[in-house]
């Protein structure tokens, strides 16, 4: 797609550190390392974001990150990995071509802390009533 910025890299026409490629995804580290080996995973072809992508479409870009996550964390020494995708600027995405964030984590690397503390009592029924419909 014209203007998009990892079109460009998946067409070569912008350099990149590629660390897989194949026929349907391509992973880069990302230019702005919030861990070391934090990588970006992307489908070749161009979708705005995981929201708009078929469950074969995700399926395809999801069958090969195990793959590539285990390598890094493996090759790094990593003890563990963040797996992220933002959908939407709302959510923080800046780059509107799916991708999916590999943050390997070691113990006190400076990376994000996800803290797991309830910000909202919802109750859960109505909630689900609501997604459920
Ligand atoms: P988002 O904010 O959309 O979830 O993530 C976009 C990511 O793309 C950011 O972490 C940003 O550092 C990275 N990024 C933006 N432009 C480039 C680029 O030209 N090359 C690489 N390798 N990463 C980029
Ligand atoms: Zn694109």
């Amino acid at each position: 797609m014209a203007d998009c910025i990892f079109c460009k890299i998946i067409a070569g026409e912008i350099p990149s550190t590629k660390i897989y490629e194949d026929e349907d995804v391509l992973a880069i580290l990302d230019i702005s390392q919030a861990t070391k080996g934090h990588t970006l995973v992307m489908p070749k072809k161009h979708f705005e974001n995981l929201l708009a992508m078929s469950g074969d479409e995700a399926a395809l870009l999801f069958s090969k990150i195990p793959d590539i996550a285990n390598r890094i964390v493996n090759n790094l020494g990593a003890e563990g990995m963040n797996v992220i995708a933002n959908c939407g600027p709302i959510a923080g995405q800046s780059v509107m071509h799916t991708h999916i964030h590999l943050l390997p984590r070691t113990p006190n690397d400076g990376g994000p802390d996800f803290i797991h503390t309830p910000t909202h009592d919802f109750d859960l029924d109505e909630v689900a009533k609501e997604i459920i419909g």
